[in-house]
């Protein structure tokens, strides 16, 4: 006899939905994590707090209210790091207590420490007093996230020269900033930064920026981020950054140096596995620390489970918490099927970006036709009433079917409008749908009307002429 059916080690989206999920299953659950990281990476240091940081910044900077009240709108001068962690820390404190909260309420043991494995079935768990326990379970699943990767090279001092976790330590809004690395992490702190008016340069070694996108919508994109003072160094690479008295010099390969008081790395993630003792279960991870699994989220030993950001991609919140849950139920032998291919992707930059289904430059790749509907949000009344003249939603038509291959959002409310699209493409809808349907007046929603109209005479217009 085990002590528990499912041990479940950390307590991010991936780690909690998986355990509530073996919970409801009438299981006996437990989850390891340390005390002060209950919610994962996601509550502590990454989604929320960077999202309740946006908030902050959208709100007091007024910035999306400035076409409306003039450019030299604020709702507080002189923003300051408490002003924006105040926030943060609110919003994260009730969420840590949610999770507690729901937890406890599912009976499910929390045992406080880190955990590594004894062997397959035999877990220890030491405390941060250094005290270890045993506990064994049938089926373990581990969802210890990632933490950011901090290359060998480069003099981290979480002041000066930081990474992504740094970003909420930090005791002023600096006034010049280099980001190095342009992915969603890096490109969504860029923008925030630079709405609180830092003087940004962004280096990213590749010559394109967030190139699973729709290359239009990353254009408006790097158009609004110039527009705020952002600088672009694509197709460079960091040969150096030195620390300095009064600030970093960031050196790159082809010989520019760009000062800056504070420079953020952003360059990707690594598994936290290297504490795990895997090798006593019997597992591997690769040199970024990842753990391989298969379709039912087993690894290569099959009563162990692996889900979210450390079996890699696509390494999101949304992802992680269906992963948890759909690697509990195979746990449980309870029947899944397996994750729906129709994923959605939230960047929060500012504007914000959503997209689901194919891009044009995917289906011109796999030469497949399609028609494109595009919709602005200046052309609807609700974009005038907010003031978001740049908006715009564009979906990507089937002329064969006229269902959806794809729907891409730029501007306000973006990674919520993606839902209507991601509805109706999950039930097989056509444009012919949303042409038909009436939406509330006036909305963004809307948008998707206007859109499938464009399409639809654009079609049209091709009918026509083959006529
Ligand atoms: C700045 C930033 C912004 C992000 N924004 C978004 C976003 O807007 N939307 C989105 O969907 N995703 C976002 N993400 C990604 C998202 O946070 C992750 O995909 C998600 O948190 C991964 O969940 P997880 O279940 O893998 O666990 P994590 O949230 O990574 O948590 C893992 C937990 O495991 C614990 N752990 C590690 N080792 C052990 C051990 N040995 N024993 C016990 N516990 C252990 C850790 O303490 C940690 O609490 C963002 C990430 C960052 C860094």
């Amino acid at each position: 006899m085990t002590d528990f059916d499912v041990l479940v080690l950390g307590s991010g989206p991936g780690g909690q939905k998986a355990a509530i999920a073996a919970a409801k299953l009438e299981r006996r659950v437990a989850i390891v994590e340390r005390r002060d990281m209950i919610g994962g990476v996601c509550i502590n240091t990454g989604t929320i707090p960077s999202k309740t940081l946006r908030e902050a910044v959208l709100y007091l900077t007024g910035l999306t209210q400035r076409d409306m009240y003039g450019q030299s709108y604020r709702l507080k001068e002189d923003i300051t790091v408490t002003d924006l962690t105040v926030r943060t820390r609110h919003v994260v404190g009730r969420e840590v207590d949610v999770i507690r909260n729901q937890l406890a309420r599912n009976r499910v043991t929390v045992l406080s420490g880190s955990g590594h494995f004894v062997d397959p079935h035999t877990v220890a768990v030491v405390d941060e007093r250094g005290n270890e326990i045993k506990v064994t379970a049938d089926k373990i699943i581990v969802a210890t996230g990632t933490r950011p990767a901090r290359p060998a090279s480069v003099q981290f001092d979480d002041q000066t020269i930081i990474d992504s976790d740094g970003i909420l330590q930090m005791d002023q809004v600096p006034d010049s900033m280099v980001v190095v690395g342009a992915g969603v992490i890096g490109i969504e702190y860029a923008s925030m930064f630079a709405a609180l008016g830092t003087k940004v340069t962004v280096v990213e070694r590749r010559d394109r920026m967030l190139d699973f996108c729709d290359l239009e919508v990353v254009e408006a994109l790097k158009y609004h981020l110039r527009d705020l003072a952002v600088t672009f160094r694509f197709g460079e690479t960091v040969a150096a950054v030195e620390k300095h008295p009064r600030g970093a010099l960031t050196i790159l390969e082809s010989g520019k140096k760009i000062p800056a008081s504070t420079v953020m790395y952003s360059a990707g993630r690594q598994g936290m596995t290297e504490n795990l003792a895997l090798t006593a279960a019997g597992l591997t991870a690769d040199d970024r620390g990842r753990i391989a699994v298969d379709e039912f989220y087993r690894t290569s030993v099959p009563h162990i489970y692996a889900v979210g950001d450390v079996i890699g991609f696509p390494s999101l919140a949304a992802t992680s918490m269906e992963q948890g849950r759909l690697a509990a139920y195979h746990a449980c032998d309870e029947p899944v099927s397996g994750l729906n291919g129709l994923q959605p992707i939230g960047i929060y930059t500012i504007p914000e970006i959503s997209f689901i289904g194919k891009t044009e430059d995917e289906l011109t790749d796999s030469l497949i036709p399609f028609e494109v509907g595009v919709s602005r949000y200046r052309e609807l009344a609700r974009g005038q009433i907010i003031g978001d003249t740049y908006g715009m939603l564009k979906l990507l038509v089937s002329p064969e079917d006229r269902t959806l291959l794809g729907v891409h959002v730029f501007g306000t409310g973006a990674t919520e409008l993606i839902h209507i699209g991601q509805a109706v493409m999950g039930c097989g809808g056509t444009i012919d749908y949303l042409v038909d349907a009436v939406f509330n007046y006036p909305t963004l929603a809307e948008s998707y009307k206007v859109a499938a109209l464009d399409a639809v005479n654009k079609l049209r217009r091709v009918a026509r002429i083959t006529d």
